[in-house]
Order: C-alpha cells, then structure tokens, then sequence
C-alpha cells in the first residue's frame, strides 16, 4: 500500500505560506517562507543538518534554528529523531496549533537511507499513563526498509 505523506503540503504556493504564517501570528519573512519552501518540497522529513547544508549562507544557524524552534512552537512543524538521533523535521497536519500537536502517527525509519516518512494515516492508540504523570508526546517509530531502498536492493541483485 503507498502511503501519501502530505501530499496537499507539496502542493503549497508561496501564497500559502504567507498565509500559514500570518494565522500563526508569525511576521512573513523570507527566510522564514524559504525554510517553509524547502520542508514542504521534501517527500520525506528533512534533517536539521541538511537544512545547514540547503540554506549555507543565506539563513545563519542561529537564525535557522530560532525559525525551526519557532514552528515547532506553533504547531508549523513536529520534530523526530532518526536512528542517530538526529533532529528530523516534517511538516504538521493542519490539525496542529499552538502548543497542541496532533502528529500522533507513526514514523517509517529506514534503515538502509535513515529517511523518516511520516504515516499519517496510522494513528497511534491513546496511551494512559500513571496517575500523576502528564503525558506530552508520543513517538512510535517502525523500523525497516523504504519503497526507495528495496527498489534499489531488487535492481541489484
Ligand atoms: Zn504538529
Ligand atoms: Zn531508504
Ligand atoms: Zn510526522
């Protein structure tokens, strides 16, 4: 079964952006749309390292990571950490706001190219903690080989 990982997010035009930011009472600057742009254009979740990489000069670390901190914030986009550990982010479904995130799906690791795929249409079952506990996120990653990664073993053998 293919699973389409926010398909309509791929889809988003600059116009979008401004939008998505004005409602999350972000001021639209361009670096904040450019880094919208690139994790938006990415079929799977992107690394913060790589961001580096993408942006180099034109959006400073500080910078970029202030603007990733700030979308995490705003319920922009939801963080996952990849085999390494890694910050990986992806783009929230439009359920999220503020300090509520509703990205309780489950993350496909592979562990051939380490890409995170966000599944959106598994969701997670609600999990009851302790008394006295206040549960703030939940992670389940599945682990094994993406669609890419088995093509790629199938071609060489
Ligand atoms: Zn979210
Ligand atoms: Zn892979
Ligand atoms: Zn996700």
């Amino acid at each position: 079964m293919k699973t389409a990982a926010h398909e309509v997010n791929r889809t988003a035009t600059q116009a979008d952006f401004t939008q998505l930011l004005k409602s999350n009472g972000l001021k639209v600057t361009k670096p904040r749309l450019r880094v919208l742009e690139v994790i938006s254009d990415k079929k799977t979740a992107i690394k913060q390292p790589e961001l580096e990489k993408v942006f180099g000069s034109e959006i400073d670390r500080v910078t970029l990571y202030r603007i990733l901190a700030s979308f995490e914030d705003k319920g922009i986009l939801h963080k996952i950490f990849d085999l390494h550990g890694t910050a990986t982010y992806a783009i929230c479904s439009s359920k999220c706001t503020e300090h509520h995130h509703h990205d309780q799906h489950v993350h496909f690791i592979c562990s051939v190219c380490n890409s995170v795929y966000c599944l959106d249409e598994i969701s997670i079952p609600k999990i009851n903690v302790p008394q006295n506990f206040s549960l703030h996120s939940i992670g389940i990653n599945a682990v094994g080989i993406c669609s890419n990664c088995q093509e790629e073993i199938t071609e060489n053998k």
